[in-house]
Formats: structure tokens, sequence, C-alpha cells
């Protein structure tokens, strides 16, 4: 490193020693639980950082001699990680990409296959968006959003929702009703702002670690889609709105969660899965996925979402 660079880190003791070597060192330390210190923020360096190690851990690593190529490809698919890469009308520029570089270096570089176009025009938002810790929410989703304020469990709150999430929500409802089951709504659409609230909240509350393995870190929670809900059911005439309270439903839930697909909702944080989620199982945590058939396709493959954009890319 250039000797006077300025250098962003977080609180690691190792990085202590650098401001006696001439740099300039701008920290935040997450173990007080700061994710920007003014000018100093470290998020978006540590998604890339994940976001690399991931895609080199599945070649199981790769020669010395090709590792700057390879990172120019991790690179190149960070910085157009909003654009759906893989439909088929993007895979020319992407091949031609991949040409140049073949040429240019005379290193394989990894192909890509095509994959099934599940993708929506005009307004719609994408409703295959993936938003995880590795994926930050773009700037630009929530222009494409249609949020309407709908009524949740809590008599003097409201939450906001995409529309055609929410009408599917209505079916879900009404379709639980019939069946005995009343569900209301506890959360869903999330700005930011508001994630960083909810963040220092349980942090108060139950603590830094349980607060880190349930809240997303602000800009990668799915709620910033407004195609996710947090459902609550009632029983016995009470809203069990404790994540506590619902974990000792599941017989419930499992009645509920069948019912998801036909509505085009999935169940999003599996057992089982919570390395590849980063999340822990969640039975009231719903995604609407835009149709029926992709919510069934996705249901039946038993996989979530990561899995299945990643075998249909
Ligand atoms: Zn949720």
């Amino acid at each position: 490193m250039l000797e006077g660079s300025t250098i962003h880190s977080d609180g690691w003791k190792a990085y202590d020693g650098l401001i006696l070597n001439g740099y300039d060192l701008y920290r935040v330390f997450h173990s007080e639980n700061e994710f920007a210190r003014r000018k100093c923020h470290v998020n978006g360096i540590e998604n890339v950082q994940t976001l690399f190690a991931w895609s080199f851990a599945k070649f199981n690593g790769c020669d010395s001699d090709k590792f700057v190529i390879h990172l120019m490809e991790c690179e190149w698919r960070y910085n157009h990680r909003n654009k759906d890469l893989y439909k088929k009308e993007k895979m020319k520029k992407l091949k031609a990409f991949s040409t140049i570089l073949i040429f240019a270096f005379g290193f394989f570089v990894v192909g890509c296959e095509s994959t099934k176009n599940y993708g929506y025009k005009g307004k719609h938002p994408d409703y295959l968006v993936l938003v995880n810790k590795m994926h930050p929410i773009s700037v630009d989703y929530a222009k494409s959003l249609d949020l309407v304020t709908v009524d949740t469990v809590y008599d003097d709150e409201t939450a906001e929702i995409e529309k055609a999430t929410y009408e599917a929500y209505l079916s879900l409802q009404s379709a639980l009703e019939k069946q005995g089951i009343e569900i209301g709504i506890d959360s869903a659409y999330r700005s930011v702002e508001y994630q960083e609230q909810i963040m220092l909240d349980f942090t108060e509350k139950y603590g830094e670690e349980y607060a880190r393995n349930t809240v997303a870190v602000p800009g990668t929670s799915e709620h910033h889609t407004g195609l996710a809900i947090d459902i609550v059911p009632k029983v016995n005439g009470e809203w069990k709105w404790e994540n506590e309270d619902m974990m000792q439903l599941p017989e419930l839930f499992s009645r509920i969660h069948k019912e998801l697909p036909n509505h085009g909702f999935i169940l999003r944080l599996l057992k089982g899965k919570e390395k590849i989620t980063g999340y822990s199982y969640e039975p009231w945590h719903i995604r609407y996925v835009g149709s029926v058939e992709v919510a069934q396709e996705i249901t039946d493959s038993g996989l979530v979402l990561e899995e299945y954009l990643e075998e249909f890319k």
C-alpha cells in the first residue's frame, strides 16, 4: 500500500499500528455498535470482501497467476450486481466481456449459462430481487416501488407494502381464514433509516450478538424491497407477536406455510439453510416472488432464494 494512503477500517487490533506508519486511518468500531463514523463507512467494502471470498471458495481458490483476472471478474460482477446479468438479452454483453478478458490475458474465465427469464418489465419491481447480507438493496430500487399503506396488528401503527404483494397477502389471509386461521401484519416495508433504529432497539433489548444474528445491517434487509412481510397469528383471540411465542406454534405455522405458494409467497428463511441465508429460521417472514408458479417451483425445490437463483442463472 502506498505510503500516505487514507485507510478506512474496522476496529481490529492489528490495524492499530497503521497510524504510526504514516497512513491516515479512519475507523469504525463494530464492537461499539458503530456502522459509520462521520465519513468513515466500511459496510460497502466488507460486503465486497465477503462476496469475493464466496466466489473464490466456490472454485476452491485459484492459481496465484490467475488471481488478478478472477479478482477483476468479481469486481465487474459486483459493480453490475443490480443488473440481471443472466437474462438472455444480457448474455451477449457478458460473453463479449469474457471474450475480451480471455484474449487480453489468455486465461480461462468462468463461463456463464443462460437462465429462465422471470424478470418483469415496465414499472413493476423485480419480484425476484435478491437482498441479503451480501446483496445490499440498490438505491434505485425504491423508485420502482408502488407502496400502499395498510393496517398492522398494532392499533396505532400502519405499515407500507408493495401493492401487488398486498393483494397477494389479502388472498392468503382470506384462504387461511377459511381454515380458521387468522393472521395479521407485524411489519412489511422498512426504509434504511428505520432499519438502523431497529438495530439499535434490538441491541439495547437483547444484546449485540442476538441483534447481529436477527436484525439485518441497514441496507441489507429484505424488508427494504416491500415484498417481505412478517406475519403474526392470532391464537385464542390474542395476537402472538413475540418471536418466542411464535416459535412455540410449529403446527399452526406449518399449516400457514402450506398455503403460501398458492398466493405467490415463499417461506424465505428455512431451517437448515442458515449458512446460506445468513439468518436463523423465521416462520413468520414471508416473501412475495411475483407469481404462484414461481412460488410453487421454489417451494417444491426445497431451495432458498439464493440457491434457486444460482441454480437457474
Ligand atoms: Zn422479516
